[in-house]
C-alpha cells in the first residue's frame, strides 16, 4: 500500500466512472442524453448505452480491468457479483478483442436460483435479471483479483418483481420525490425539480487480530463468540472512546480511507467507540442510493484491507457478550436539485410554517409504522443488541432537542408557536479558547429517532445489515404523510389557515411518540405501554409487521412492494433466522464436544494426578486446594455435558423440522437459543478455572484488549 504522503483530491474517485470521466470521455451527444437520464429518468438508447459502454470499458482497461461484473444486493444482506472477462472469442489469428456492448452494460442474467426469493420464483422458472442502475456510478475495483468493472444493478425476477434491496429504494426514492415536490409548491416554491433523499451512515466496527479470529471458530462460522467470560477490566473506564487511535489500527484506517477515497467514497471521520477494539468510520451524505451502495463498499472495504493488515473486521451487531456491540447511525434528510434541505428548521423554526409541516408529517409517519422501521432495523444479530443498556431500546419514538421540543410544545398548548429559543454562547470561561454558538439541539444517545439539527438519525440499524431496506420504509411512509398532506391542502379555500389547523391536528394526534428522557430506563417501558406504542423486542416478532393490511397499503399506493413482493420477504427473513441459528447451535456443539470438553478433562488429570504425585512424594502435605479444584471443575464439566446433550436434543428436533420457516424460526429463537444460553453458562465459569495455557482459544481479553 502506499506510504508515501499524497493529496486527497488526486486520488479522490479516480476508479470511479463519474461525470468528471464521462465528461472527458463521451461524445458531447452521448454525455448529454446521460446527463438527461440522470436528471429527469429519461430511457437511454441503445445507440447510446453502446458508446457509454465502450468508453467505461476503454476507461476500465486503463485500470487494469480485464473483467466486468454486475454487482447487486440481493437478500442476503452481502453484495452479489458473477465476473466475465471482456475478451471475445479468439479471432483466425489467434488474437483476443475485447469488448463490452450496451446490452452487456444494461442487462445480466445471473442465475437467480441461487439466491433467496422467498417463493417468487418458481426453480423451474429461475430466471433474474440485473439491471444497470445509472444513479451509481460505476467503479474499477483492484485487489488481489485483479482490476474489475463493477456495475451496480438492480435485481428483478423475470417477471419484474425486485429480489434485492435497490430495487425498492429506487422506487420509494421516485415516490418522496414526486410527493415532496408538490409539497414544497404549495409553499411556492416552483425552481426545485428534484428532492432526493439525503443518506449519512455511520459504520461502526470491532478489529481483532486475524490469529485470535481464526483460533475461534464460532467467530469464524457465525460472527460472533458463543462462549468467553468477561476479562477483568471491561469497558467501564469509558477509557477507549476517542481515545488515541493506536499506530496499528491508525495504519489499517489509513489503507481503508486510501482505498474509500479512490473508489470515490468520501470517509470523513473514523474514531475508537465505547468498547475496546471498537471503531467507526463515517462517510459524507449523499443520495440515498449512492449512500446505500457505499456503505456496501465500505463493509467490503474493511474486511479486505483488514486481512491485508492480518486483521480481522468484525461487523456482527454482538462480537462478545457484554461488551457494547457494534450498529449503524443512518442519517437522513430531504434535499432539492437546488441544494434546500427541506428538514432545515432555520433559526426561527416557529416561523418555518412549511418546516412545521414536515416535521409534522414525519411524526405522524413514524408513529403510524413505527413497527415497520422496526422491522426494517431487524436481524439476528441486532437482537442481541437493541434493548440492552447500549444501544436503542426497542420501542420507537421521536426527540426533537430543546429548541423544537418548545416549538412543538407551543404548537399543542395555543395551536401557534410565536418564538423559538435561541443558540447560546458556550463560554469556556478561558480566554485562549474562543467562545463559540453552541447547537440548538442537544444530543440523546438513548434515542432510536432523533432530530439532529437538518436531519433525522435513525439509530436502530444492525452494523452488518444493510442500510437499502430502513431508507425505503423511511421514504414512503412520509411519502405517505406528505400525500395525505398534500391532498388536504391543495382542496383549501384558505391555505394558511388549512395549514395550521394541520398541523395543529397531526401535533396532538401523534404527540405520543415524542419522548426525551432517558430510553434506557425500566419507566420508559412502562410509559410506553401507556402510550400504545408497540415494544417489538426481537426479530421474529417484527417480521408480520411486512404484511398487515396498513403496510400493504402504504407499499402499493406508492408502488414500492406488491404483496407478493412483502410475503416474499416476510419469509425470507423467516428462513434466514431459522438458518443463521441452526448455524450457531451447530458450531457450538462442535466447539464443546471438541475443544472445550477435551481441554477441561486434560486439566482435570492434571489435577488427579497431581493429588497422588504430591501425597505419595510427601505424605503429610495438604493436597486441598487441588482435590478442590479438581470437584469444582469435574462439576461444572458434568454439567457442560448434561447442558450440550440437551443442545443437541434441541437441535437435532430443528434439523428435522423441514417446510415451514416461520415455525422453525419460533422453535429456534424458544427452545434451541435458551438452550445454548444454557450451555454458555458453565463453560464461561470453566474458562475462569481451567489453566489459560490449556484453555484452546484466546479469551476476551486476548481479543479486545491486545490487538
Ligand atoms: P455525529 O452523529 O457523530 O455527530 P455528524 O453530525 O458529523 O456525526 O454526521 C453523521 C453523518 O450524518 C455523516 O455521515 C454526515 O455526513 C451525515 N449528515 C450530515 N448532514 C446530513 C444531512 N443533511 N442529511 C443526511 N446526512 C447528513
Ligand atoms: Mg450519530
Amino acid at each position: 500500500m502506499e506510504k508515501d504522503y499524497f493529496n486527497v483530491a488526486d486520488i479522490f474517485g479516480e476508479n470511479v466512472f463519474n461525470d468528471a470521466a464521462m465528461q472527458e470521455r463521451l461524445p458531447k451527444k452521448a454525455y448529454q442524453k446521460m446527463k438527461e437520464t440522470l436528471r429527469q429518468g429519461k430511457e437511454l438508447d441503445v445507440e447510446t448505452a453502446d458508446i457509454i459502454a465502450h468508453e467505461m470499458k476503454e476507461w476500465a482497461i486503463e485500470k487494469g480491468a480485464t473483467h466486468y461484473t454486475h454487482w447487486f444486493q440481493p437478500l442476503t444482506g452481502m453484495t452479489a457479483e458473477k465476473h466475465d472477462s471482456f475478451i471475445t472469442a479468439p479471432r483466425k489469428d489467434g488474437k483476443v478483442l475485447m469488448s463490452f456492448s450496451g446490452k452487456e452494460l444494461i442487462k445480466g442474467e445471473p442465475d437467480a436460483s441461487s439466491f433467496p426469493s422467498g417463493g417468487l420464483r418458481a426453480t423451474f422458472e429461475a430466471r433474474g435479471y440485473t439491471n444497470w442502475d445509472c444513479t451509481s456510478p460505476a467503479f474499477v475495483r483492484q485487489d488481489a483479483a485483479g482490476a474489475t468493472l463493477c456495475i451496480p444493478t438492480a435485481f428483478c425476477s423475470y417477471t419484474g418483481e425486485a429480489l434485492d434491496q435497490k430495487t425498492p429504494l429506487l422506487r420509494s426514492m421516485e415516490a418522496i420525490n414526486r410527493q415532496s415536490l408538490r409539497l414544497i409548491r404549495l409553499f411556492g416554491n416552483t425552481t426545485s425539480k428534484r428532492v432526493v433523499p439525503s443518506v449519512g451512515v455511520e459504520q461502526e466496527y470491532f478489529i481483532i487480530d486475524r490469529k485470535d479470529f481464526l483460533a475461534r471458530k464460532d467467530l469464524v462460522y457465525t460472527g460472533r463468540t458463543l462462549i468467553g467470560a468477561m476479562p477483568p477490566k471491561g469497558q467501564e473506564m469509558d477509557d477507549h472512546y476517542f481515545g488515541a487511535i493506536r499506530e496499528r489500527i491508525a495504519s489499517f484506517m489509513r489503507d481503508v480511507n486510501i482505498e474509500l477515497w479512490k473508489l470515490g467514497v468520501s470517509a470523513k471521520t473514523q474514531h475508537n467507540e465505547v468498547a475496546p477494539a471498537q471503531h467507526e468510520l463515517a462517510p459524507i451524505y449523499a443520495e440515498a442510493n449512492v449512500a446505500v451502495d457505499h456503505n456496501q463498499l465500505i463493509m467490503e472495504t474493511l474486511k479486505k484491507v483488514a486481512y491485508r493488515h492480518d486483521l480481522q473486521c468484525l461487523l456482527h451487531e454482538k462480537p462478545f457478550a457484554g461488551v457494547n456491540g457494534s450498529g449503524k447511525h443512518n442519517n437522513w434528510s430531504l434535499v432539492t436539485d437546488d441544494g434546500i434541505n427541506i428538514l432545515d428548521p432555520g433559526k426561527t423554526p416557529h416561523e418555518n410554517i412549511q418546516f412545521l409541516l414536515v416535521l409534522c408529517c414525519i411524526l405522524r409517519a413514524v408513529d403510524e409504522h413505527a413497527d415497520l422501521l422496526r422491522e426494517s432495523a431487524s436481524d439476528v444479530g441486532n437482537d442481541h443488541r437493541l434493548g440492552g443498556d447500549e444501544a436503542p431500546p426497542s420501542i420507537i419514538s421521536v426527540y426533537l432537542g430543546e429548541q423544537l421540543q418548545d416549538v412543538f410544545d407551543q404548537l399543542i398548548r395555543t395551536g401557534t408557536a410565536d418564538h423559538s429559543i435561541t443558540r447560546e454562547i458556550l463560554e469556556t470561561g478561558v480566554k485562549v479558547l474562543p467562545d463559540f454558538l453552541k447547537d440548538a439541539t442537544d444530543r440523546n444517545r438513548t434515542s432510536p429517532f432523533a432530530f439532529t439539527g437538518n436531519k433525522f438519525e435513525f439509530r436502530m440499524v444492525g452494523s452488518e445489515d444493510s442500510v437499502g431496506e430502513p431508507n425505503t420504509v423511511l421514504n414512503t411512509i412520509v411519502a405517505e404523510a406528505f400525500s395525505d398532506a398534500c391532498d388536504v391542502l391543495e382542496k383549501a379555500d384558505n391555505f394558511d389557515l388549512a395549514v395550521h389547523d394541520l398541523i395543529k391536528k397531526l401535533a396532538k394526534e401523534h404527540e405520543r411518540i415524542i419522548f426525551n428522557g432517558n430510553g434506557y430506563s425500566e419507566e420508559w417501558v412502562e410509559e410506553a405501554e401507556k402510550r400504545g406504542l408497540p415494544n417489538i423486542t426481537n426479530m421474529l416478532d417484527a417480521i408480520p409487521a411486512l404484511t398487515t393490511e396498513k403496510s400493504i397499503a402504504v407499499f402499493s399506493k406508492f408502488g414500492v412492494f406488491t404483496e407478493a413482493e412483502l410475503s416474499s420477504r416476510a419469509e425470507i427473513e423467516y428462513e434466514v433466522y431459522a438458518k443463521k441459528r441452526n448455524i450457531e447451535a451447530k458450531t457450538m456443539i462442535d466447539i464443546i464436544r471438541k475443544q472445550i470438553i477435551p481441554a477441561t478433562i486434560r486439566y482435570t488429570t492434571v489435577l488427579a494426578t497431581s493429588v497422588n504425585q504430591v501425597s505419595q512424594a510427601v505424605p503429610t502435605a495438604d493436597v486441598s486446594t487441588q482435590t478442590e479444584m479438581l470437584s469444582e471443575v469435574s462439576s461444572y464439566l458434568k454439567e457442560t455435558k448434561e447442558c450440550l446433550t440437551a443442545l443437541e436434543e434441541a437441535e437435532a428436533k430443528g434439523i428435522r423440522m423441514k417446510d415451514d420457516f416461520m415455525k422453525k424460526a419460533l422453535y429456534y429463537r424458544d427452545v434451541v437459543l435458551p438452550a445454548m444460553d444454557a450451555l454458555r453458562k458453565p463453560v464461561d465459569k470453566l474458562e475462569m478455572l481451567v489453566d489459560k495455557s490449556m484453555w484452546p482459544m484466546p479469551s476476551y481479553g486476548d481479543m479486545i484488549f491486545e490487538v
